[in-house]
């Protein structure tokens, strides 16, 4: 029997069970709302890929909102960002929406609840409310001033909303109940005085509504008919209903919150705010540096589309909380690229090889495989000379047993080439091996048919002919943190946390292919791991990121479990 279900996610659950309890599906419509004070990282992508995945799943529109309640951290250059990354993985909305778009309506819903008496404004100090609130086990206390005239509130709030107030000096709160078991629900900050420009209103506004009471509306202005969240938001959603009551009308959708497990990742911290400080305080280049979990800076690092999607995929939408080991985004590029990134040789750690009985000026353009995984993929011509680059790791005078590369006495392959023999080392005045030299077997060349061409060697090495190499910057990353949850240790910064040498900067030397490549092109150096071009390259000067090695962590610590 064919396999054709995947099993439901208990998100899918809840839809198909709102499905088959009459919602019609063309009714079904989700979101993606980032706040644009920040890139997106690797946690979004998962919140993208499940509203997205619904979309195409259930064949309904995903709008793209902004949820921009808050100017004095909202950039026009995060909105553009966020745009790009969500393109950049593939998925397509239906409209590109904002928070903003609806402050006059937001703002026209809190007078009718001031009229009927559901709503206040107070002119405690923040301090003063917050003590107010109580404890998780204690009730709180009503404000002094909950029980303003409904025409004191309309005076006041008109006078927030003018700008005749401070910053800080007034808020309007929801009037719910100061004892309710929900701290949530205890008489809610709906708007704050803010004095600072919004990238789209400008200074129009003085009042800023609070996350809850923006973000359940707009849901339901966009008639938004599952609003899936994280899981910190649970809490808010008896919150976020009741303000939904204010507003329901009859024959409309209404939205239903439903919350999922954030994703985290090993090794990394997710949380926008410590992203922009690793930016601002220049731990990194940017947002987009390829040691960032950001989604650009997985793009730089060569991270495909394809990657990033089967990683949400594997990884999946858990109900409680949990981390994610960083081994499995790593196994997910490694399998993409395998199938899709083109083979070539470049040396990162360059030793000479010189070849004594192969004459001095004689090249030949040898025929390469591109991809062994993919046979359309075809051949390139790679250039064989006298004096070649191989690994320093490659060649040990003396090896041991095991050792299956090239020493004096030992024979190896070279990759597509000749097999050879090394006979003796010349060494610089520190000591250091400065040249190997060797022989090659004339009739050995790789593919040729000859019998000497079958002979079976222990070590095939890769090579880089000297007088055609192209010399290129490679940067070598490791992990940004050294531990495997830097942002979750007591008494400690996150910032104690980060790894000193995560990024290493050495001059490899690449086989000529290499010069036609574009800026993002990935390819794997063979035996190295997989690399791609980055966007500091100029047609004089490549400079290669390494997205990731061969190694395979991953196949390692699930066969463990
Ligand atoms: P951060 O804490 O990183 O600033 P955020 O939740 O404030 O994240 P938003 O821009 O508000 O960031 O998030 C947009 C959407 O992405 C929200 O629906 C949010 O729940 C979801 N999201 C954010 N971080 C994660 C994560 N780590 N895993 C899954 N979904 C996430
Ligand atoms: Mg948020």
């Amino acid at each position: 029997m064919e396999e054709n279900t995947k099993s439901l996610n208990f998100l899918e659950q809840i839809i198909e069970d709102d499905l088959a309890s009459g919602l019609p599906q063309s009714k079904l419509r989700f979101r993606f709302p980032p706040e644009p004070n920040g890139y997106l990282h690797i946690g979004h992508a998962a919140s993208i890929c499940l509203n997205f995945g619904l979309g195409l799943k259930y064949n309904a529109p995903v709008n793209l909102r902004f949820d921009d309640t808050n100017p004095a951290a909202e950039e026009q250059e995060y909105v553009d960002a966020i745009k790009n990354d969500i393109q950049w993985l593939g998925f397509k909305w239906d409209k590109e929406l904002y928070s903003s778009d609806y402050f006059q309506q937001l703002y026209d819903w809190a007078i009718v609840m001031i009229q009927e008496g559901k709503a206040y404004v107070d002119n405690q100090s923040s301090e003063d409310i917050a003590k107010q609130k109580g404890t998780p086990t204690q009730a709180g206390t009503n404000s002094p001033f909950r029980d303003r005239s409904i025409a004191e509130n309309m005076d006041l709030f008109l006078k927030m909303k003018n700008g005749d107030f401070p910053e800080g000096s007034y808020v309007l709160r929801a009037k719910i109940d100061m004892t309710s078991p929900n701290m949530h629900m205890r008489d809610p900050i709906m708007y704050r005085i803010i004095n600072a420009s919004h990238h789209r209103t400008g200074t129009s506004w003085k009042i800023y509504p609070m996350y809850d009471w923006a973000h359940g509306e707009s849901d339901y202005l966009e008639q938004i008919s599952h609003s899936i969240c994280t899981l910190e938001f649970k809490s808010h959603r008896e919150l976020y209903d009741w303000y939904l009551d204010q507003v329901y009308a009859e024959n409309t959708i209404r939205p239903k919150q439903r919350e999922f497990a954030r994703r985290n990742l090993s090794y990394t911290v997710m949380s926008k705010r410590k992203l922009l400080k690793l930016v601002e305080e220049k731990h990194v280049a940017g947002w987009d540096d390829p040691r960032m979990p950001t989604i650009s800076g997985l793009r730089r690092r060569g991270y495909t589309p394809q990657s990033i999607i089967k990683f949400s995929e594997i990884a999946g939408i858990a109900k409680r909380d949990n981390v994610t080991d960083v081994a499995l985004l790593e196994y997910c590029i490694k399998d993409d690229l395998n199938k899709t990134a083109p083979r070539i040789m470049g040396v990162i750690d360059p030793v000479k090889l010189v070849i004594t009985n192969y004459p001095a000026d004689a090249e030949e353009w040898l025929d390469a495989e591109n991809n062994q995984e993919d046979e359309n993929a075809g051949y390139r011509k790679v250039p064989f000379s006298k004096e070649l680059y191989i690994e320093r790791e490659d060649f040990k005078e003396e090896a041991h047993k095991k050792f299956f590369r090239l020493s004096i006495g030992i024979e190896v392959r070279l990759k597509n080439a000749y097999i050879i023999k090394a006979t003796h080392v010349v060494k610089d005045t520190y000591g250091l091996i400065a040249e190997i030299h060797c022989t090659y077997d004339t009739d050995s060349l790789s593919g040729s048919g000859t019998e000497a061409s079958k002979r079976k060697v222990k070590g095939t090495l890769h090579w880089v002919s000297v007088k055609h190499a192209v010399k290129s910057e490679i940067r070598l990353y490791d992990r940004l943190f050294n531990h495997e949850a830097p942002d979750s240790q007591k008494d400690k910064d996150f910032k104690e946390f980060i790894n000193p040498d995560s990024l290493k900067i050495v001059t490899g030397f690449i086989e000529p292919s290499v010069k036609l490549a574009a800026i993002g092109d990935r390819f794997q150096f063979q035996r190295l791991g997989y690399f791609c071009l980055d966007k500091d390259s100029s047609k004089d000067s490549l400079i290669f990121n390494r997205t990731v090695t061969l190694k395979d962590t991953w196949a390692k610590i699930s066969a463990k479990e």
